[in-house]
């Protein structure tokens, strides 16, 4: 019999946490569930305590009238049994302790990244949705993760298959390149000279997946595979030339990696995010999961064709950024967030935010191999030049 293993969802409330959830309901679950936490939404986080009974729920937004009435709730005699706490540091605490196994990093943002790095330095086995704590402090990251044996396992959808696919060879350098794969976004059909005239419902109509706010922005600007190609140079160790991206409409294969031996391995299922999480949580096995699988008996067809860079001119930034390392990541970082949430209050275009984020990477201090505190120096400064940029217009 398989040993339990406990796990914490981080950002349970989100797109990728409501999948844990239901990742972990599924069937005969060798897991429990030690925690979770949301940062609002408190409605929704109090339906998840009342269903899964989790050991630990963490708010880590700020204390006010509304998470003091959540915490002293009556609950029901399920609800009993979960511990209500607040606040950041303590749910830090909670995924270094005894009491977590494996931690689903489901935040969004950089405000993952002290949990993700936390889980990194404790050895626990992190399976990671939060692409921007690698883009800002990837060297920092896996060094921890090597330092302490933990494993960093990829939830984004295009790393689990390239990991997937990695298995295909024993020896790395048999790996020739990675194919990363991306829909294209909402607005992929668009002539060029409307993009910037885009809404913020154009921009949130996502084709094929069903994602957050900031991460289905970032799939229209095409900043998400920017921010992959650099989650990828560091969880696989690849050069930035050994990486290339194509647009595959159907989001049906999810990357491939190509061999010296000119063998292209490919991972294939429809989109649905429930299969590579649970992919995370099961490796190095395998289980029935709850999402849907390829009808072989329906015609299909697979395109693909190169990522168009006057179309897409965030790209280039990814892989410029995997080439300089240094703390050019944590400055792309936050000047994306930054310019996405000017954008989502309709203060700029969609077309801006590649703009402001080319100027705030060129303007920046460079530094080669940074600290923690010097990567967050500059996701401040980062953050204060893209609202100058904003002043600067007005
Ligand atoms: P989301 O916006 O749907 O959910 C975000 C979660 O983070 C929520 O639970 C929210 O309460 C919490 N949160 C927000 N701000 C916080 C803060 N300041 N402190 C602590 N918690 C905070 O986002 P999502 O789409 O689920 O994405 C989560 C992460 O997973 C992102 O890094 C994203 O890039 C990555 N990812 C998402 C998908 C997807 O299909 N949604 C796919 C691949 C990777
Ligand atoms: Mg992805």
């Amino acid at each position: 019999m398989s040993q339990i293993r406990n796990v914490a969802i981080l950002g349970s409330t989100g797109s990728i946490g409501r999948a844990a959830l239901e990742v972990l309901k599924h069937g005969d679950s060798p897991f429990s569930l030690a925690a979770i936490s949301c940062h609002s939404q408190l409605g929704l986080f109090e339906e998840q305590i009342q269903s899964f009974s989790p050991k630990f729920a963490f708010v880590t937004g700020p204390m006010n009238e509304q998470v003091q009435r959540w915490q002293t709730a009556e609950g029901g005699s399920k609800d009993a049994s979960t511990a209500r706490l607040n606040g950041m540091d303590q749910l830090v605490s909670l995924v270094q302790g005894p009491e977590v196994d494996i931690v689903i990093a489901a935040i969004v943002g950089i405000a993952g990244l002290e949990t993700a790095l936390a889980a990194a330095q404790a050895g626990k086995r992190l399976a990671l949705a939060n692409k921007e704590s690698l883009v800002v402090s990837g060297s920092l990251m896996m060094e921890a993760a090597k330092a302490s044996g933990a494993e960093i396992l990829p939830v984004d959808s295009e790393h689990s298959a390239v990991f997937q696919c990695l298995h295909a060879s024993a020896e790395k350098s048999a790996v020739k390149r990675i194919i990363l794969t991306a829909s294209g976004g909402p607005l992929r059909d668009w002539p060029i000279d409307r993009l910037s005239a885009a809404s913020i419902e154009d921009a949130l109509t996502h084709p094929t997946w069903q994602m957050g706010r900031k991460i289905t922005v970032d799939s229209a600007t095409m900043m998400n595979k920017a921010l992959e190609v650099i989650e990828a140079k560091w969880l696989f160790d690849l050069k930035p030339e050994q990486i290339e991206v194509v647009v595959h409409p159907q989001s049906i294969i999810h990357s491939m990696v190509e061999f010296v031996d000119g063998s292209v391995i490919a991972q294939l299922s429809p989109p649905d995010m429930r299969l590579p999480i649970q992919y995370a949580l099961t490796y190095p096995n395998r289980k029935a999961a709850p999402s849907p699988q390829i009808d072989w008996a329906k015609p299909t067809h697979l395109d693909w064709k190169p990522a168009d860079l006057e179309r897409y001119p965030a790209l280039l930034l990814g892989f410029e950024v995997a080439k300089k390392g240094g703390t050019c990541g944590a400055v792309l970082n936050a000047a994306n967030e930054a310019s996405v949430e000017l954008f989502l209050d309709n203060r700029i275009k969609l077309t801006d935010i590649a703009t402001i984020c080319r100027q705030v990477l060129d303007h920046h201090h460079f530094s080669p191999n940074p600290s923690l505190s010097e990567l967050l120096t500059q996701d401040r400064w980062a953050r204060k030049e893209v609202q100058s940029w904003v002043n600067s217009k007005c």
